[in-house]
């Protein structure tokens, strides 16, 4: 057993390590060719890497029946720890009528071995519930529930080994693992860390928070969400070089630290919000940004539900330390960037948009107003939106 690096224990206590190296590898991969393969969704492909590397301790594999029907009910696992989305690994009725209990099956990224796993467990998926409960609708026209209403009716699961990482690896270069970020953050002196979620670029308002967050913090990890998101969200290497642009001549260097977070969005607003938390602690930070309407879509959740479902937690449950944010915006009266909390003006002198507004002035090759976003990153964002457009031309 190494020992875990931190100022905080991952979640349950123990950083789970699934990644199988050196001679135990080779002699797995010889096995696992023989085994049958099972495809993996996108987001089981993510979910496999994060439970592998311990992003998601205390999970060894995806989840059993029980595991299942406890985080559906309950929002913790059968041991009573705090977890609150189900990770499962779904597989459609064909390929479920051929695989039985205590069967060893190999984890397929397209034609890429990524793994294996025993089956402990093959169970129908309760969709309807599971929508109900953590994404709290049956719309389909949520991303979240139409993903999963579109994934196969059977669960599989069991302990899992990572073989191989995924067939594509994006951003390899900021792909710190849990076990690495530990060390980063300890050899920076940093014993205060707090995690910002993102799967936006930074706008002004983004780095009023982490800035705010960082006056009582030691270092703040930057951690954008780069595994699957819906298709009209900026796409993740737009995000991250307008991260870099920003970061390189607006932060102090060594308090921050960027990294990727491989996991798929599940839009599932408050519960995600907590899971969104639990992997954080497992990198090692102690502190977790929740802003408003947190990984929410739509109008499906209330504004501050993300805030409201830490409280079904006793103090120090979770561990990690949520801070809350309100919404934040430009006032030109104020003069600077505030949030509903701290001005006492009205909405005619806040500069904001919507994404809609945001994506249709660069589509345009509008910067966005200054007090909104800083050039550098209205810029970025213009160039890479308008070389989608030309890639999505030329390929039609
Ligand atoms: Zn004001």
């Amino acid at each position: 057993m190494t020992r875990v690096v931190g100022s905080i224990p991952p979640h349950g206590g123990q950083l789970v390590n699934r990644v199988l190296r050196g001679a135990l590898r080779e002699a797995a991969l010889d096995q696992a060719r023989s085994f049958p393969r099972v495809q993996l969704t996108q987001m089981a492909v993510s979910d496999l890497e994060m439970i592998a590397v311990g992003a998601f301790s205390p999970l060894t594999g995806f989840m059993t029946r029980d595991e299942y029907n406890s985080v559906i009910a309950t929002m913790r696992l059968t041991n009573g720890l705090p977890w609150s989305i189900p990770v499962t690994l779904p597989v459609d009725d064909d390929m479920a009528a051929g695989l039985k209990e205590g069967q060893e099956i190999a984890l397929m990224d397209g034609d890429h071995l990524m793994g294996m796993m025993t089956i402990a467990d093959k169970f129908p998926a309760d969709k309807e519930r599971e929508a109900h409960e953590v994404y709290r609708t049956t719309d389909e026209a949520h991303p979240g529930v139409a993903r999963l209403y579109r994934q196969g009716n059977w669960l599989l699961g069991g302990e899992v080994f990572m073989l191989n990482g995924p067939q594509v690896i994006e951003f390899p270069e900021l792909r710190h693992e849990p076990a690495q970020t530990r060390r980063m953050f300890a050899s920076r002196g940093w014993r205060r860390i707090v995690a910002f979620q993102t799967r936006n670029p930074i706008h002004r308002a983004h780095e009023y928070i982490q800035k705010t967050a960082l006056e009582i913090v030691d270092g703040l990890f930057l951690h954008p969400l780069v595994g699957e998101t819906k298709a009209d969200d900026i796409p993740a290497d737009v995000r991250i070089e307008s991260y870099q642009a920003i970061l390189r001549d607006y932060y102090p260097a060594e308090r921050v630290l960027l990294g990727v977070f491989p996991a798929a969005m599940r839009y599932a607003g408050p519960r995600e919000a907590i899971f969104h938390a639990i992997a954080r602690k497992n990198y090692g930070c102690t502190h977790f940004i929740v802003g408003r309407d947190h990984a929410g879509v739509g109008k499906y959740y209330g504004t501050y539900d993300a805030h409201y479902i830490f409280d079904e937690f006793e103090p120090g449950e979770l561990g990690i330390t949520p801070l809350f944010f309100d919404y934040t915006f430009y006032c030109k009266k104020c003069g600077a960037v505030v949030s509903a909390k701290t001005c006492p003006h009205s909405k005619e002198d806040w500069v904001n948009l919507s994404g809609t507004q945001v994506r249709e002035m660069l589509e345009r090759g509008e910067m966005l107003p200054e007090e909104f976003t800083r050039p550098e990153v209205s810029k970025v964002l213009m160039e890479g939106i308008r070389a989608k457009k030309q890639n999505s031309q030329e390929q039609s």
